[in-house]
């Protein structure tokens, strides 16, 4: 059998990230890689978006930045501006398309359907697929979105809703996501904070049709496209291995009170590549502590008390925009995260510290 000098296991969003990265910037002249991923044909399959705050290799796969959000919870809008760090929404069709095209270029890289058909013992492993079975006792993000067309002009363009809380919230925490593309193209998204042992909040299709029809008031419209998904908001902890680095969710690059991954896989990326020469000995690369500790007082809150989420959320945002988007995407410093901290509900975070 065949051995190669690296594997990444799963062509998925962090193993062809990875591989980009280790592409374009010539580590994979002299060596050989494989990638292991069981799908045989690369389509759309989710949208991945972000708060720009770092660059990263894919603006030429960008459907749609905006400059402007708002969230709402019943009864009160906040509109907010984020110029500084743009949000931006990446189609993974292209994306996929984009690294496929490149990877092929270079005959040193190699790609398979199974593990089983190469030799793995001298290889340096990147995995970014989990060992562990569902979890069904912690919080998951949940979501189900689909892309609209409408007959009319419906939306505003230049302004996304990250959270629309004025919903059904069923005992846990729930809020709709629009992303407008044009006056007549958007996706809507339905987003559950909650365990998944039971199926009761799973009725997605409702959900969004009551939410187009009702909240939006739409009635003629297209469904185009529909994702489905479910981001794990706790670690999972693959074995640690000796010439093996966990990578994307699995590696821990969600954060955990958000579920934004894409940015920090492309960081993580970038820190693979500039130790690559001696990444056996090279420190792992994680989410800051101060974020984990937070996110983890963060999370419990929402478990005890998923009513006070939308007003939590809410007030969060009426520090300035950048403040919070630094805090969301792991760039802040002390200050900025006193400020946000200043806005939660003391004794509620105080109490959650101790459960
Ligand atoms: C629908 C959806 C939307 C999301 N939207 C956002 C967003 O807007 N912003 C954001 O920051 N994050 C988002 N996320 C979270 C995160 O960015 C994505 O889940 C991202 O794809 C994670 O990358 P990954 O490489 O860890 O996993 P994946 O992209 O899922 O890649 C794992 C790969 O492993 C392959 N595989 C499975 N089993 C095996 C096996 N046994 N052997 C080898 N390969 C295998 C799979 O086919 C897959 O290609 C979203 C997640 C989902 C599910």
């Amino acid at each position: 059998m065949r051995e190669f000098d690296y594997i990444i296991i799963g062509g998925g969003c962090a193993g062809l990230s990875l591989a980009y990265e280790l592409e374009i910037h010539n580590k994979l002249k002299n060596k050989t890689l494989a990638i292991i991923e069981p799908r045989e044909d690369y389509v759309r399959d989710k949208t991945w978006s972000f708060w720009k705050v770092h660059p990263h290799n894919f603006d030429d796969c960008v459907k749609k930045t905006w400059n402007n959000f708002s969230i709402n919870i019943p009864k009160k809008t906040n509109f907010l501006e984020c110029q500084d760090y743009p949000y931006q929404t990446i189609d993974s069709g292209l994306f996929y398309k984009k690294i496929n095209k490149k990877l092929k270029e270079n005959k040193n890289i190699f790609f398979f359907n199974n593990l089983n058909d190469i030799k793995v013992q001298n290889s340096f492993v990147f995995n970014s697929v989990s060992l562990s079975k569902n979890n069904t006792q912690n919080l998951w993000q949940h979501f189900c979105g689909v892309e609209i067309r409408t007959q009319n002009n419906s939306f505003d363009e230049k302004i996304f809703n990250l959270m629309d809380f004025d919903c059904d919230q069923r005992e846990s925490v729930h809020f709709f996501y629009t992303l407008p593309y044009s006056k007549k193209e958007a996706l809507v998204e339905t987003t559950w904070l909650s365990k998944m042992n039971d199926n009761s909040k799973k009725d997605y299709d409702k959900q969004i049709r009551d939410y187009l029809e009702e909240n939006l008031k739409l009635k003629n419209y297209e469904i185009k496209y529909r994702e489905k998904g479910a981001i794990p908001l706790f670690f999972q902890s693959n074995k640690n291995q000796k010439n093996r680095i966990d990578i994307g969710t699995v590696g821990g690059m969600t954060r955990l009170s958000t579920g934004y991954t894409f940015l920090n896989i492309q960081q993580h990326s970038k820190y693979i590549r500039k130790n690559i020469e001696n990444i056996k000995n090279t420190k792992k690369f994680k989410i800051s502590k101060k974020y984990q500790f937070l996110d983890k007082i963060f999370l419990k809150v929402i478990e005890k008390h998923p009513e006070k989420m939308p007003d939590i959320f809410f007030k969060m945002f009426q520090t300035s925009p950048k403040t919070v988007i630094k805090f969301l995407s792991n760039n802040s410093n002390v200050l900025e995260d006193l400020k946000i901290v200043s806005k939660m509900p003391k004794w509620t975070f105080i109490k959650a510290l101790f459960y």
